[in-house]
């Protein structure tokens, strides 16, 4: 009948909805990115739902069987290891499909790593972009900050620990030593907060090397207001 986008938490696990947990509870079955990491959630909050995989490497078989199950009437819930499904994760194109075959597609609301670190960054946050995570090549990398030296939008990016220090020589080489923000281990025990220039980001994540999941957020580029948007806006 319908499949449920289900957000799961980030870390802490008291950060999940009460919708999310009926839902979890009350649906057929429930599609896991890892289905032994899913079942730990599901054994912390006692629930027995049965459990198929759903990943990156089998999503075309097993997003097929998932439309026929919502054909022949039951309901689906779609989650990740962690946060929001099809952000960074398998899911969008599960969603595209159920469209296409007109099946009902509902999407609670919930965790996801990219909006606490926006707020926490301090930036401005009336228009941002975000961009999964930064490419993996240099080359790629660099180019693609390239395109970004001029954007006046804050940036967010998820990124590998061990890739870190090389995307922040290529950012400072590129977009130059402005404001930058680390937000790592969110929700979890060592979370932690890292705010300054580029520069001293990279003198402190030289000296410890760092562990865990993190998201970067650089400032973008503030430009002087202009007259006409000020005029616009009294
Ligand atoms: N679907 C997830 C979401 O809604 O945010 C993202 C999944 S993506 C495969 C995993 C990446 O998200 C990590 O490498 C990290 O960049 C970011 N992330 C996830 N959990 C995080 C956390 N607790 N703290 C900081 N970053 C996190």
């Amino acid at each position: 009948m319908s499949i449920y986008i289900c957000p799961t938490p980030i870390g802490n696990l008291e950060d999940i909805t009460l919708r999310v947990l009926r839902v979890l509870r009350e649906v057929d079955c429930i599609a896991a990115e890892d289905t032994r990491h899913t079942r730990k959630l599901m054994n912390h909050y006692q629930i027995h739902t049965p459990l198929v995989s759903y990943h990156e490497y089998n999503k075309e078989v097993k997003g097929d069987h998932i439309l026929a199950m919502c054909m022949e009437g039951k309901d689906v819930a779609l989650v990740s290891d962690a946060g929001t499904p099809g952000i960074s994760d398998p899911g969008w194109e599960l969603v595209r499909d159920a469209i296409d075959a007109g099946i009902d597609v509902i999407c609670l609301p919930g965790p996801t790593a990219l909006i606490p670190a926006l707020l926490l960054s301090g930036f401005q946050t009336a228009s941002f972009i975000f961009d999964g995570f930064l490419p993996r090549k240099k080359n790629d990398r660099r180019k693609y900050l390239h395109e970004l030296e001029d954007e006046g939008r804050t940036l967010i990016f998820y990124e590998a620990p061990h890739r870190l220090l090389g995307a922040l020589s290529d950012i400072l080489e590129i977009l130059g030593d402005r404001r930058i923000c680390i937000v790592r281990e969110l929700t979890k025990v060592h979370e932690e907060v890292f705010r300054g220039i580029v520069s001293q980001a990279i003198e402190r994540f030289s000296m410890n090397p760092i562990r865990g999941e993190i998201v970067i957020l650089i400032e973008g580029v503030l430009k002087p207001p202009d007259e006409e948007s000020i005029i616009d806006r009294k």
